[in-house]
């Protein structure tokens, strides 16, 4: 019987490799660091997984990561959050740009987080952004006035932004919901994720 044997630090290594930012030199090194670690931290860590695990969920208007109180929760505080304006949808790539806008207190309407960016010549769009779920959410939501598309002032911010325009127009046109995208305050290639408050602010104003 061949018995295939896997060195953990390769597979620490490899798992690490799937988190973003992080490349093949640093997994390597954070292997090591974790190989290290002592053993009630290493505990820690597993239980912070395994309840990451059983606790975070997807909410399912909105797709933004949200730790469960009670099991039958199903919607993230923004979407249980009857204070908030539902007619206006702001659109992200991710929950860190959600959470980053989030603090800057400007934005009083509800979310949807892509999961992702795509481009006009994506072959399978809809296994790179919830895609049918954004769909679905703009035809459920009776009373949405304007989507508006906050992403990152890169390439791929602005290719996804071109593919959504195009895939939703027929869709909004007849539900009569304007979309807009968030004014260029952010100058070239700044992330969401780093957004402050008055610059929120004037690309929020300055959207169109
Ligand atoms: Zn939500």
């Amino acid at each position: 019987m061949v018995v295939f044997f896997m060195d953990p630090l390769t597979t620490l290594t490899e798992l690490l490799r799937d988190l973003p930012g992080i490349g093949p030199r640093q997994a390597r090194r954070s292997a090591f660091v974790l190989a290290q670690k002592n053993p009630h931290w290493r505990k820690k860590f597993i239980t912070a997984l395994i309840d990451a695990e059983k606790k975070v969920h997807f909410c399912k208007e909105c797709m933004h990561l949200f730790t469960r109180k009670r099991d039958d929760e199903t919607l993230c505080p923004i979407c249980r959050d009857i204070h908030r304006d539902d007619d206006t949808l702001l659109i992200v790539e991710k929950d860190a740009d959600l959470e980053n806008i989030e603090k800057t207190g400007v934005f009083q309407g509800k979310y949807f987080v892509l999961g992702g960016t795509t481009s006009p010549r994506s072959k399978k769009p809809e296994k790179e952004i919830h895609l049918s779920l954004l769909e679905k959410r703009i035809e459920e939501k009776k009373n949405l006035k304007e989507i508006i598309f906050a992403l990152s002032a890169n390439t791929e911010g602005d290719d996804t932004v071109r593919f959504l325009r195009t895939y939703l127009e027929e869709k909004c046109t007849a539900l009569e919901i304007k979309m807009s995208i968030l004014g260029r305050g952010i100058s070239t290639g700044t992330e969401l994720e780093y957004i402050d408050t008055d610059t929120m602010i004037y690309a929020l104003k300055g959207r169109g």
